[in-house]
């Protein structure tokens, strides 16, 4: 349902409206620009009719966070990847600074409309429309992520139900109260809720929720943990991508099958983060193409993504799928014994198991050896006095990372609850 005629173009009408949409991003770009015109001059880019075709892309400088936020400190509030004077800008949000430096963010009405729209799609693809009542369990703060969420929920006509400043305990007894359709949550936070109403004797699996959609952690896309939040809500859940310098730019449709990129507001590429050449998996680069005021030019996301095999989705978008979501962040993987392990991977194993409510990666060097070992604390009132929950981990464990990883069982409540992104890896290894 609610699939829009832009969204199934063929690809070569596709890839010229892109175009289009780019060069009029450039020509602002160089005329009012400051960050970018010293970027593309320094490329060789005079003018926007310097990029012919689609192959031409690979003649504009990459952008990646440093750089930006150098900008910004160098040239303090904003930076100098501004088109227009700060009086034109009318919201300003935060990166969580998850990695280095917190960037700073403007957005004119028309560039935050832009978001809106983008949401749009994420919430079509979702089946979630004007009758439905949107929950955003989540305490706002700086980050633009449920922000604009909401902006999309408003534009989209559903009613938007914020949770900002709420307990667990409160946002639940809110979304039955107002029989919300649909939460918007992180992939933990669904869980969590579910673990606070379970507690509480609340029946969520009966409640109105229909669909829950989820953002900034990969879960979601996690096939177990995608499960888990369907079985709790008795709800579809759907994944969803961005990012503050970039925008929403992928969403799943009711396929389910991969995460489809915006192609109609953004041009994605997949690129080997060492060679920066096309690659099938590697980094994902961004460009997107209508928030000019403070643009992006493909934009290191710092993202692992791997493209889908197949280019036809049973939805009918001709945008292409990330396989399987966001792997996880280039910089969050952990190289254990000379085997790349991904948080995610090591999710996907946990979420199989029902008695686990919590878990927490731990890598160390023992010796001369690495180590890792995943805690896990158990449902109240689980226990595994047969021991044969451990070795059933291990196994899948081993199953999805290549390499053997030890369990061990945190007491009750032990481990920390995540509202925003989880951190659930340390790693104690000195630093080569
Ligand atoms: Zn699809």
């Amino acid at each position: 349902m609610g699939v829009l005629a832009d969204e199934t173009l063929p690809r070569g009408e596709l890839e010229q409206q892109q175009l289009e949409r780019l060069r009029s991003q450039l020509t602002i770009m160089l005329a009012d620009n400051p960050f970018y015109r010293n970027k593309l001059h320094a490329a060789g880019i005079r003018s926007a009719t310097d990029i012919t075709c689609m192959a031409d892309l690979t003649r504009l400088p990459h952008t990646t966070k440093q750089e930006l936020s150098e900008d910004q400190r160098e040239h303090p509030p904003y930076g100098t990847n501004c088109s227009l004077p700060h009086e034109a800008y009318s919201r300003l949000h935060q990166t969580s600074g998850t990695t280095g430096e917190r960037l700073r963010w403007l957005d004119t009405p028309q560039c935050w409309n832009w978001w809106g729209r983008c949401w749009q799609a994420v919430y079509r693809a979702a089946g979630v429309g004007a009758d439905d009542r949107i929950f955003f369990a989540f305490s706002f703060g700086p980050f633009i992520g449920f922000w604009s969420a909401y902006e999309g929920a408003s534009q989209l006509g559903a009613l938007a139900i914020t949770g900002g400043g709420m307990s667990s305990q409160q946002r639940l007894q809110a979304i039955l109260a107002n029989q919300a359709t649909v939460l918007v949550c992180t992939p933990t936070y669904a869980l969590h809720l579910a673990e606070v109403a379970n507690g509480l004797g609340m029946d969520i699996a009966n409640s109105a929720i229909r669909r829950t959609i989820h953002a900034g952690e990969p879960g979601a896309s996690i096939p177990a943990t995608k499960s888990k939040i369907e079985r709790a809500w008795g709800a579809r859940c759907f994944d969803h991508a961005g990012a503050t310098e970039v925008g929403a730019w992928g969403f799943e449709c009711d396929a389910q099958d991969g995460l489809h990129v915006n192609e109609s507001e953004f041009i994605c590429e997949v690129l080997d983060p060492q060679t920066l050449q096309p690659s099938e998996e590697g980094e994902l680069v961004v460009t997107n193409l209508d928030r000019a005021a403070m643009p992006v030019v493909r934009y290191r996301t710092g993202d692992r993504v791997r493209w889908h095999d197949q280019d036809k989705c049973p939805c009918g978008r001709t945008y292409r799928r990330i396989a399987g979501g966001v792997i996880g962040r280039l910089d969050d993987v952990l190289i254990i014994r000379g085997i790349n392990v991904y948080p995610s991977a090591v999710e996907a194993a946990v979420r199989q198991f029902d008695q686990i409510v919590e878990y927490a990666v731990e890598a160390f060097r023992r010796g001369e050896m690495d180590e890792l070992v995943v805690r896990v604390e158990l449902v109240e009132g689980e226990s595994d006095d047969a021991g044969s929950l451990r070795a059933d981990l291990e196994r899948a464990l081993h199953e999805n990372l290549g390499i053997r990883a030890g369990v061990e069982f945190a007491g009750s409540r032990e481990l920390p609850r995540f509202e925003l992104k989880a951190k659930r890896v340390t790693d104690s290894r000195p630093r080569p």
